[in-house]
């Protein structure tokens, strides 16, 4: 039998290769920072990772997960319900909540879960769900888990989610779902434009903040900060595992009866393991620090705006950012690879995206800035581009 199968993955891979799309993986052999060390020994500025508030490698972090170690030991080896619940969990539940003004929240082993849990236990047939064309690939997995009636809008599109909300007016409730940023182009979702909509045409509001929250806003607190909407969204889902620390772990936060019912009924909380005490603790290490400074968030935008600034006087084309991302547009997915490639040989560590990834012919090089970089580091990203722009006529 297996031997059909195996021909059958290997005509399968061969495919991938040959359409140019197989995915390598780059192995880094120091912690995740600003500067890292690949397995070859080469030292690289890192300007791909979601690492947005530097805080991967934060002694702070790492201290209160080293404490927590001795403490509450290593792993739940239980789900939540049976034994899986510690002190530190129920307190990082809390913190998150205050974080983000909202009423309870409740855990999983990533943001992927707490997508993919959302949806099906709060809708039925009856209800409707209206989605961000954009949205996350967790977000359509846990739309497709449910059986609610599916609209779907243009990226960002008022008239589009206005006609889908129309269409969806005969459905008992209905669900906006968008990220917070969309993570190809660095665009924040118009939630004060989503808001006026889903109350004339009574609906509840879903935000994704995993690119946002630790970001966008003045002190960080994502996109309800943002749009002044804070506690004002029935449902906000993220990750522990961008701008909160890197590790793993995400979350659900909102309207406490929604809280309430995904703890009897969602299906990756009550079926998978509790996140370990090491995760738990520096979560709560970490909104503590939220909570005492902005130096961070303060030190983020800094560097945003002095990068894209810089870019673009450069004469880079980019993408309209509201967030710690920046698009490099390139069109062509060849250029986008080669400049990539020629980026590392400087020193500067980026991926291009091209089709399927991003739209045809809309090939670029994303970049990721992080309050973990300093200024010598922004300066030396932008040389590069520019050096490797030049040879690669992509500046004139
Ligand atoms: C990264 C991301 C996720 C997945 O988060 P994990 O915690 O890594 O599973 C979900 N949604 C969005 C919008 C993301 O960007």
């Amino acid at each position: 039998m297996y031997q059909s199968f195996k021909s059958h993955l290997e005509k399968e891979l061969a495919d991938i290769k040959q359409a140019g799309l197989f995915k390598n993986e780059r192995i880094i052999v120091s912690p995740q920072d600003a500067l890292i060390r690949l397995a070859d020994g080469k030292e690289v500025l890192n300007f791909c990772a979601n690492n947005y508030l530097g805080l991967s490698n934060s002694q702070q972090l790492k201290d209160a997960a080293k404490q927590a170690l001795d403490t509450h030991g290593f792993g739940m080896s239980s789900v939540r319900f049976i034994c899986g619940t510690q002190d530190l969990h129920k307190k990082l539940e809390a913190s998150i909540a205050h974080f983000f003004g909202t009423e309870d929240s409740i855990l999983y082993a990533a943001c992927f879960d707490a997508n993919g849990g959302v949806f099906e236990p709060l809708l039925t047939e009856e209800d409707a769900i209206i989605s961000d064309s954009l949205n996350h690939a967790s977000i359509i997995d846990g739309v497709r888990l449910s059986k609610a009636q599916r609209y779907r809008y243009a990226n960002a599109d008022m008239e589009d989610l206005e006609n889908q909300l129309k269409k969806a007016q005969a459905q008992r409730f209905k669900l906006i779902v968008t990220d917070g940023v969309f993570s190809m182009d660095g665009n924040v979702a118009p939630l004060d434009k989503i808001y006026e909509l889903a109350g004339k045409y009574d609906a509840m509001i879903m935000v994704d903040e995993s690119h946002s929250a630790g970001v966008v806003g003045k002190t960080g607190h994502g996109v309800t900060e943002r749009y002044n909407l804070k506690g004002k969204i029935e449902i906000i889902t993220g990750t522990l595992g961008k701008a909160f620390g890197g590790a793993i772990g995400g979350f659900t936060t909102g309207k406490k009866e929604i809280i309430d019912l995904l703890r009897q009924r969602s299906r990756p909380y009550l079926f998978s393991n509790s996140i370990p005490p090491v995760v738990a603790a520096a979560g709560i290490k970490m909104f503590e620090m939220m909570d005492s400074t902005n130096d961070l968030q303060n030190k983020l935008h800094t560097n945003t705006e002095y990068f894209v600034k810089r870019m673009i006087d450069a004469g880079f084309d980019i993408k309209p950012t509201e967030s710690a991302i920046c698009a490099v547009m390139l069109y062509d997915a060849k250029l986008s690879q080669d400049m990539a490639a020629s980026l590392l040989e400087e020193g500067i560590y980026v991926t291009g995206f091209y089709f399927p990834v991003v739209p045809k012919e809309q090939a670029r090089i994303r970049v990721q800035i992080s309050a973990a970089h300093e200024k010598e580091h922004l300066d030396k990203c932008i040389a590069a581009f520019i050096k490797t722009g030049k040879e690669l006529n992509v500046l004139k």
